[in-house]
């Protein structure tokens, strides 16, 4: 079983193997060390909350403030309590699943901090600001109307792929890494930096692990958007993909691009042909 060996041991192995086959087993056996270890990816719900004082419950900004005191949206099991390579790796491919292809939970700071609305001007107001039912009403479900519609871009933002297809994609990364690792990483003048005093050498090769797959991830992100390296891009403001800039002003990947300016022409003839008729 691999993940009873150091990964500095599994990657030495892996490079002083006798042959490709031999290679190829320490490959797979480390693979499936990975696959099988308990850290599955684990959703969870999480919510932001706050208790509203019992001698404010029956004002009306206190009945406001209590019926947002429970926000729910789902998060993930983020970090790992384990600390063998193992573990360490296997929890930065589920996260990295979560980041870039998993609908179900969005993180993003701006859409975290609408949901805080609620709480955050209930402290307000407990603090001393005023605050008017009606108004203090609206704006939250402004906020959280403002959350929801980030909510789906974000959401449009991820890209698509099968945890299957994943593994897959995963598997040719760590392949790579494993070929190209050098041995020696725990050796360069940067691995004694003070700052990684409290690191083992496995902590090293699971950072160079651990980085690979994010920069690989990120490279692959391009290809699946059909980029190119070395270019400007953005998101397009419809469809949310990533896509070449080719003018500073553009805001839509040519697909949107085509079928808003369809659709401007439709409306402008509609329009044309309203104001013609009424000329008659
Ligand atoms: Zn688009």
């Amino acid at each position: 079983m691999n993940n009873e060996f150091y990964l500095y041991e599994i990657i030495e192995d892996y490079q002083n193997a006798s042959s490709p086959e031999e290679q190829n087993a320490i490959f797979h056996s480390f693979c499936d060390a990975l696959w099988e270890n308990g850290s599955d990816r684990t959703l969870c719900t999480r919510a932001v909350r706050f208790r509203v004082r019992k001698d404010l419950l029956h004002t009306g900004p206190g009945q406001v403030f209590d019926r947002w005191s429970n926000l729910e949206y789902t998060g993930y099991h983020a970090k790992s309590p384990q600390t063998d390579w193992c573990s360490l790796i296997r929890q930065k491919i589920n996260n990295l699943y979560t980041r870039y292809f998993d609908r179900q939970v969005v993180l993003d700071k701006e859409y975290l901090a609408l949901l805080n609305t609620p709480k955050r001007l209930y402290f307000r107001w407990t603090a001393g600001d005023n605050a008017d039912p009606e108004e203090t009403s609206a704006a939250i479900q402004g906020a959280l109307a403002q959350a929801e519609a980030l909510k789906v871009r974000c959401q449009q933002q991820k890209m698509q792929l099968s945890w299957t297809d994943y593994q897959r994609l995963i598997e040719e990364i760590l392949l790579r890494t494993m070929r190209n690792c050098r041995p020696q990483i725990a050796n360069e003048p940067s691995a004694y930096s003070p700052m990684y005093d409290f690191m083992d050498e496995d902590h090293l090769y699971i950072r160079y692990f651990c980085r690979c797959l994010e920069g690989e991830l990120l490279k692959w992100q391009k290809q699946y958007y059909g980029l190119n390296d070395h270019k400007k891009y953005r998101r397009c403001q419809d469809c949310q993909c990533l896509f070449e800039l080719r003018s500073y002003n553009q805001k839509r990947c040519s697909r949107c691009q085509t079928l808003h300016n369809r659709k401007n022409r439709t409306q402008k003839q509609r329009l044309y042909r309203q104001a013609k008729a009424a000329s008659l």
